[in-house]
């Protein structure tokens, strides 16, 4: 029976992936007048996997092969890791029944029709035209909760989306202490002149070159691997053998995309490495968004932003940009990619203040849904949370509430995963550092295949094997926390303080 269901699961995996196909190609390539037809392929293949995942002969093959209420394996002959699929095929099912398709519908036409609503308020900076919708979405995400189910806070039925397990009692402990730890560090804060070359012109040909020599560094598979650019740099992985990422050039912005690639390259080697011969099951899948976002951004900040590794790219970046780098030292320039600086925008701020933005969207998200706050008071009560976490006010709605598209696409519950993957990341790539004394003279050479082979072992050829929370204990040996996060700021910035 197992062998069925699984065949079964595998064509649902097939059109996910044909779907993923068709959204990446929607970002990247496809003509803008084709927006019609693509919305109306991707509804269709949407509608298919919802049809085939809720059919009754899905259910009846899940449920010869383990029982619905008590959760016991049925089938005699599987193994521990097509237990671990039942499972979780069985957690999702009874999720997707408990949303009736006349629901779903009504969201997805609420957000689809909030889109171009949200870009034009946020165009205009006027709240009061994305509020209307905004009230239907938060009374639909509401409703999306208290349909899921949650044992303690409707928060968690959303979170539980994106961060499988997580529930705002174990979360807000966490945010709780950054909030303290992050807020005092940028309080006590005093940066050094903002350096001249951060805003200067870089030829986009030249910024290419050195592009590419980070990218023959990474210990990605070229061969797996197509690289496109798109305005919001993501990842989009079809199969562990087709995996795609965007980037972002920029003339006046050097950096952006040195951090894109290396961000988009870990979500890239994750999903690269997750093991092959499970695909189509849940064992062959990524934990979580959290777990994802920890892959990128310890590549992006714990490697990308470390000493050794810009001693290796340093002199490549001065040999491709002898203006202006020839007169800047590489301790220089090492400070001067740590600048800490409060400003509005969440997808422009430092590695230090942007958990920050994270915690101000999930504290106003979780008294949206608990009925503690009402979409009219977003825009005051923004300003004043900015205020108390990072000492500033933005001036408009346009910088503030109305930055982020999240909320018009109704992913509520999805922001505190950002927070999470900086906080795995660090826990993670401490444990890297004790079983690897020498990592910094092999990074100093170049040689990023260190890292990468211990995350393929430790983290990402587990594909779901542990739960979250498991993972984090058995790789690093304590259970998620701040410490590792908070030290690894403390300790690299305590070289700048002046
Ligand atoms: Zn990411």
């Amino acid at each position: 029976m197992y062998k069925k269901l699984a065949k079964e699961a595998y064509n649902i995996q097939i059109l996910g992936s044909i779907d993923s196909l068709l959204s990446w190609d929607l970002e990247t390539r496809m003509p803008k007048a084709a927006i019609e037809s693509r919305s109306e392929q991707q509804e269709f293949i949407a509608t298919l996997i919802h049809k085939k995942e809720t059919s009754t002969k899905y259910k009846k093959l899940l449920s010869s092969c383990i029982d619905f209420s008590s959760d016991k394996i049925l089938d005699p002959h599987v193994s521990k890791e097509q237990i671990i699929s039942l499972r979780d095929w069985k957690k999702n099912y009874l999720k997707a029944k408990k949303l009736p398709t006349s629901f779903i519908k009504t969201l997805t036409k609420t957000t689809s029709t909030a889109f171009p609503i949200w870009v034009n308020s946020k165009k205009k900076n006027d709240f009061s035209l994305f509020s209307p919708i905004l009230e239907k979405i938060v009374e639909l995400m509401k409703k999306k909760a208290s349909l899921l189910g949650a044992q303690e806070h409707p928060y968690d039925a959303l979170l539980d989306l994106y961060e499988p397990n997580m529930t705002v009692k174990k979360l807000e402990p966490l945010l709780g202490s950054l909030k303290t730890f992050l807020s005092s560090f940028v309080r006590s804060w005093k940066n050094a002149p903002t350096p001249f070359w951060l805003t200067q012109s870089f030829p986009l040909e030249k910024q290419k070159l050195f592009s590419q020599e980070i990218l023959k560094r990474l210990p990605l598979d070229p061969s797996r691997l197509c690289i496109d650019e798109a305005e919001h740099p993501f990842t989009s992985s079809l199969h562990p053998t087709d995996v795609r990422i965007t980037t972002r050039f920029q003339e006046n912005y050097l950096l952006g995309n040195i951090f894109a690639l290396l961000h988009e390259g870990g979500h890239a080697l994750y999903d690269m490495n997750l093991p092959q011969e499970y695909f189509g099951t849940p064992v062959g899948e990524a934990i979580s968004h959290g777990i994802h976002e920890s892959q990128s951004r310890l590549w992006e900040t714990c490697i990308g932003k470390s000493y050794s590794f810009w001693k290796y790219f340093y002199p490549i970046l001065q040999q491709i940009f002898p203006n202006p780098f020839e007169s800047i030292s590489l301790s220089q320039f090492y400070q001067d990619i740590h600048q800490v600086e409060p400003s509005p925008i969440r997808i422009e701020a430092d590695e230090v203040t942007y958990t920050l933005h994270i915690i101000l969207r999930f504290e106003i998200e979780k008294a949206l849904i608990e009925n503690s706050c009402q979409v009219k008071d977003i825009p005051d009560l923004w300003r004043t949370k900015m205020q108390d976490l990072l000492g500033i006010t933005p001036l408009t709605d346009k910088e503030g509430c109305l930055q982020d598209v999240h909320w018009a696409s109704a992913l509520f519950g999805y922001f505190p995963t950002y927070a999470l993957g900086n906080l795995y990341a660090a826990q993670f790539f401490a444990a890297f550092q004790d079983a690897n004394p020498t990592w910094k003279s092999s990074i100093e050479q170049g040689d990023l295949t260190l890292l990468g082979s211990w995350l393929r072992e430790n983290i990402h050829a587990q594909g779901k094997r542990y739960t979250a929370e498991e993972l984090v204990e058995k790789v690093t040996g304590k259970p998620l926390s701040t410490k590792a996060y908070e030290s690894y700021l403390e300790e690299k910035y305590k070289h700048f303080k002046n």
